[in-house]
């Protein structure tokens, strides 16, 4: 990279950051664009709902995810210092979020034969791998809810001695009516339900509304997961987990609190009547949410058979990055409706600006152009005044585009040095730092597979050997098989792949 170019964006980012003013986040809370102002210096705690681990991560769970880790990479890119925690739901989460039904790990078990704790397991790796093949920066903190019992524990002995709580049959439940303020968040009707929200009968609670911190393994059968409490053999309430685990991570009153719009009426109106009732203080201070994801306009389920993982994706030759791309295209309070030719579209603008990043590599151009030093400085001001308004990514992408558009003439046209285009490229990886879509990749050689190299050296040993017979045929085979072109330079033998 030019030395030039380098410093000269680097000491121009914080004219950039200056220009693009302050982060400014939708909070669900009191439904307005609201600075981001850390409770200490520059720091931020930051909490997302994981995965229940009992199966895939399907492209709408994944679509949150890429959504706070955007959210992290901009906080970032300011100068916070963000404490990311993302839990794993490996127990307790039952199939209707107000505590019915069975729990998700016991139907995962059961279907794969194998007990919760290898299921958990094994969907917590796989979901951290597809994390991870998305460009999602790794939380800090990823803890398990089997490994948090005790806390949970502890924090409903806490509501037990504020009077919060009572015990039934099947369970030891938070008593809503207690609770100042309970709904908040959703803005919910007194009562604590939603307008038109289905009721579900349970003889025992005091109120719909009310939900179990603690529910008891079922008479006369033992649960893979279990654990002994002050009150009885069972398992945790799924929104007692986030509450411990936040609270243990991030302190009594965080910063940030994210997950999806179908997090609000229940899981986390529950995190906040528990915590708040637990410490007598503010939960949280930002609480950000991600819309739905749909498939060709209908809801995902497997029933359908429109229940996409990555590797649905991936398994018909798709980038992981080109989902990212499409994720990015929308802004993240906006229903995202996925078909494969929003995917194709956003592939086809991913192998355009990896070409851009490319050539900006490799150009080689004519005279300095004046007027690119201050457009790169200028685009890169507008792409971080859209991402800090509420992480407006179709409008950076825009911003983006149309400037790669203009510098792709220029170099066309040679209107530009090899300086100027050195000076752009960094600022396409300083910008890549906020949209993830590890740009830097363009740049790298291409590696041969593996077959295909030892061919190359088989080759090599051939025509040292004056074998040009067999040289000639593991040309042909290269070409046939791996789609490599060989040439032989006096810097010794090059390939490419053939177009
Ligand atoms: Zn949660």
């Amino acid at each position: 990279m030019g030395r030039m170019g380098s410093s000269r964006v680097r000491l121009a980012s914080a004219a950039i950051l200056r220009k693009a003013g302050p982060v400014r986040i939708f909070n669900t809370l009191t439904r307005k664009k609201e600075v981001i102002k850390p409770l200490k210096d520059k720091h931020l705690g930051m909490y997302a709902c994981g995965l229940t681990v009992y199966d895939f991560a399907h492209i709408g769970n994944l679509r949150t995810y890429v959504f706070e880790d955007v959210l992290r990479r901009v906080l970032e890119f300011n100068g916070f210092r963000v404490k990311h925690v993302m839990n794993i739901t490996d127990v307790g989460h039952l199939t209707s979020d107000a505590d019915t039904g069975e729990d998700k790990m016991e139907i995962g078990a059961r279907r794969e034969r194998k007990t919760a704790w290898e299921i958990s397991e094994h969907y917590t790796e796989l979901f951290l791998e597809d994390a991870a093949k998305l460009n999602i920066e790794r939380p800090q903190v990823i803890p398990k809810a089997t490994q948090h019992i005790n806390d949970m524990i502890k924090l409903i002995r806490l509501l037990e001695k504020k009077g919060y709580t009572y015990v039934t049959d099947d369970g030891v439940y938070f008593d809503t009516s207690k609770s100042k303020g309970y709904g908040k968040l959703a803005r919910l009707e007194p009562g604590g339900m939603l307008p038109g929200a289905r009721v579900e009968v349970n003889p025992q609670k005091k109120s719909p509304s009310d939900f179990a911190l603690w529910k008891f393994s079922p008479k006369g059968t033992k649960r893979d997961m279990e654990w002994d409490s002050p009150w009885g053999a069972g398992f945790p309430g799924w929104h007692l987990e986030c509450s411990a685990m936040s609270m243990k991570y991030l302190g009594k009153t965080f910063d940030i609190h994210c997950g999806g719009i179908d997090h609000i009426p229940i899981h986390h109106t529950n995190e906040i009547a528990q915590s708040e009732g637990a410490t007598g203080r503010k939960f949280v201070n930002y609480w950000v949410h991600a819309a739905h994801l749909i498939v060709d306009g209908r809801r995902m389920a497997k029933s359908s058979g429109n229940f996409y993982t990555l590797s649905t994706i991936t398994d018909k030759g798709y980038d992981p990055m080109s989902l990212r791309f499409f994720y990015l295209q929308a802004h993240y309070r906006r229903e995202l409706n996925f078909t494969y030719e929003g995917l194709d579209a956003a592939r086809n603008a991913m192998n355009s600006i990896n070409e851009f990043v490319r050539r900006l590599g490799e150009y080689d151009g004519g005279k300095d152009n004046v007027g690119v030093r201050a457009l790169t400085l200028k685009t890169g001001a507008r792409f971080t005044k859209a991402m800090n308004d509420d992480l407006n990514t179709p409008e950076a992408l825009a911003v983006l585009f149309r400037f790669i558009t203009h510098v792709n003439r220029l170099m066309d046209e040679r209107r530009m040095s090899r300086a100027n285009a050195r000076m752009v490229l960094e600022l396409m990886l300083v910008l890549d730092r906020v949209l993830g879509l590890n740009l830097k990749r363009s740049l790298e050689k291409e590696a041969l597979p593996e077959q295909a190299e030892k061919l190359v050296k088989e080759r090599e040993q051939a025509r040292k050997a004056g074998d040009y017979v067999r040289a000639d045929a593991i040309r042909n085979r290269l070409r046939d098989e791996f789609n490599i072109v060989l040439e032989d330079t006096p810097e010794g033998v090059k390939w490419k792949k053939r177009s």
